[in-house]
């Protein structure tokens, strides 16, 4: 059995993850996309609403679980017998900060290996940032996000509305 992990923050889950899920569900028996509980970012969305979004989100690959975790990422590996970590790429910048962490990781556990999915052409620039920035200032995300998570984002920005007048920029940094 061929268990693939595939973790990030997931704030919220987009078309470009989904993508990578639904490639990396083809290519493993089965493939646990791992949401981590405290990232160093700030989030827009609980651990439990990032988990229900990409529950519903990828709720058709029947291969595919998803659960929170926290602490190292090998560690969970580890701890649910996934032998491989996937990993999504958009550009070089990308490419830098994974390669680090590759390598960090395999020092930490040289059994597990990494493998990183080039993201089709029409995700390249899309980010959970970018999909947050553009749905919170009311612009068109129905090519960036799966229907439930726009919905949500839609409450979110009706209450942000209510709560505080316009609502404020999000960082752009992912
Ligand atoms: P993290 O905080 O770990 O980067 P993210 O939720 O931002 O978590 O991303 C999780 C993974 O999905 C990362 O490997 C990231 O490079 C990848 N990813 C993010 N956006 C895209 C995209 N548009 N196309 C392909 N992969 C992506």
């Amino acid at each position: 059995m061929r268990r693939a992990l595939y973790p990030g923050t997931f704030d919220p889950i987009h078309l470009g993850h989904v993508d990578i899920a639904t490639r990396s569900a083809a290519i493993f028996d089965e493939l646990i996309v791992a949401i981590y509980d405290r990232p160093a970012k700030s989030l827009l969305f609980t651990t439990e609403e990032r988990v229900a979004l990409a529950r519903e989100a990828l709720k058709d690959l029947p291969n595919v679980r998803v659960m929170a975790y926290s602490g190292l990422t090998v560690d969970f590996a580890r701890q649910v017998g996934a032998q491989t970590i996937v990993r999504g790429l958009r550009v070089i910048s990308d490419f830098e900060w994974e390669y680090q962490m590759a390598l960090t990781n395999r020092q930490l556990a040289p059994e597990v290996e990494f493998v990183c999915l080039m993201t089709r052409q029409e995700y390249a620039f899309l980010s959970s940032s970018i999909l947050k920035e553009v749905a919170l200032l009311g612009g068109d995300v129905s090519r960036m996000a799966p229907p439930n998570v726009i919905a949500l984002l839609e409450d979110k920005r009706q209450e942000m509305e209510q709560r505080r007048g316009p609502v404020p920029l999000v960082s752009l940094r992912d």
